[in-house]
């Protein structure tokens, strides 16, 4: 949801204390924004936040690859997220909603300008705004421990809403964009090939740096942006450039179960779900502790794992066999065995990790493959075009 589309009454405070919404301090801000004069207010509510109770990701029936992939883009950010690929109703954006419930709580920020107390430890007292440095001398905190929130990417974001953009009211200050609000946090781009080109450079950049800067006329200034990327397609809604989809770590399959009593139990637990979402979180809830604490864990643990030299060889002759130019390949293929070596309890990476994460780093990344893929997709539109022509012209 924008901020274009979302008018005052209508945002969702989350079940905490009413407030004036999209972060606006007055009502002459709030009336001015209404009247259109102001830009439209871009805080949490207004980036899309997921609903507080998501169905649990360890209820998810199958997709053992999916599953996979995505704990191990969380365990290692060096992997570079994950892409998931698949049909619409293969509970792609449910497996997201549900990891974020996975992870470890993070800093955020109690002030409008989302200044943290790491930014004073960085950048001294002047990195913060006077509401916050006031605070800081008076020994008030910045920030409060909450859990990981998913931030969802709306498809009509603009460069503005993204980046950030001067605040009307304080022009010489940069109102935070969707990027810098999910900072720590996950940031989630279902039907990312249908993203705006411009857009999608940017989210890319940002989430390959960590960072970014925002330069409007006199004003520069530049923000973290350090989130977990996951982004969806289904490549039968057209297809993703190849620059883009190379800077996703993992491509991970996404598939319709095929087991009619995974399909069943798939049902039942939706069923549940839909009936009473308590219900089936207190199901999984041991599940769901034990998956926090694996990852937990596997983050520490990570650390400490190696990658010895001979496996390394090993994997980077695959790469140079498939013929894939881009060096991210080796970059995930590597970081996402060494991410599952710490989920095994392990500290060295084995030929065998390899061979387990390398169909999820390495597919799609052959720009020869890519090519045919659009060819052959094309061959086909034209197949199907002239089948159904011809069936029109059968009396
Ligand atoms: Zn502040």
């Amino acid at each position: 949801m924008t901020a274009e589309n979302s008018t005052p009454l209508e945002a969702d405070t989350g079940g905490e204390p009413v407030r004036l919404p999209g972060g606006i301090r007055s009502l002459k801000e709030l009336a001015e924004w209404a009247a259109g004069r102001g830009a439209a207010p871009l805080a949490e509510e207004d980036a899309g936040f997921a609903e507080p109770l998501a169905f649990p990701f360890a209820a998810i029936v199958g997709q053992r690859e999916m599953k996979l992939g995505l704990l191990l883009a969380v365990i290692n950010p060096a992997i570079g997220g994950a892409l998931l690929l698949g049909p619409r109703g293969t509970a792609k954006t449910t497996a997201v909603r549900g990891l974020v419930e996975l992870l470890p709580k993070v800093p955020r920020s109690l002030c409008f300008y989302g200044c943290l107390p790491e930014d004073i430890e960085q950048g001294g007292i002047d990195a913060v705004c006077p509401d916050c440095a006031r605070k800081y001398a008076a020994g008030e905190p910045l920030a409060v421990m909450e859990r990981v929130r998913l931030v969802e990417m709306p498809l009509n974001a603009r460069l503005d809403d993204v980046l950030g953009q001067p605040d009307p009211h304080t022009p010489h200050r940069i109102r935070k964009g969707i990027l810098a609000l999910a900072d720590r946090q996950m940031l989630y781009i279902d039907e990312v090939n249908l993203l705006d080109d411009t857009v999608a450079d940017a989210i890319l950049d940002a989430a390959a740096q960590g960072h970014y800067t925002v330069r409007r006329g006199s004003i520069t200034a530049t923000y973290r942006a350090r989130f977990v990327l996951i982004g969806s397609m289904n490549p039968e809604e057209g297809s993703l450039r190849p620059q883009i989809l190379d800077r996703f770590g993992l491509r991970l399959w996404v598939s319709g179960l095929t087991d009619p009593a995974e399909r069943l139990e798939a049902y039942r637990r939706a069923q549940t779900y839909r009936n009473s979402p308590h219900q089936l979180v207190a199901q999984f809830a041991a599940e769901t502790a034990a998956l926090q604490a694996d990852i937990q864990e596997a983050r520490e643990r990570l650390r400490e794992v190696v990658l010895p030299d001979e496996v390394a060889q090993t994997g980077l002759a695959w790469i140079v066999k498939l013929g894939v130019p881009s060096l991210r390949a080796e970059i995930t293929l590597f970081e996402a065995a060494r991410a599952l070596t710490a989920a095994d309890g392990r500290t060295e990476v084995t030929v065998d990790d390899l061979r387990e994460v390398a169909p999820m780093a390495l597919r799609l990344r052959r720009s020869a493959f890519m090519q045919n893929y659009a060819a052959q997709r094309e061959e086909e539109d034209g197949e199907l075009a002239s089948l159904i022509t011809s069936s029109d012209d059968t009396p």
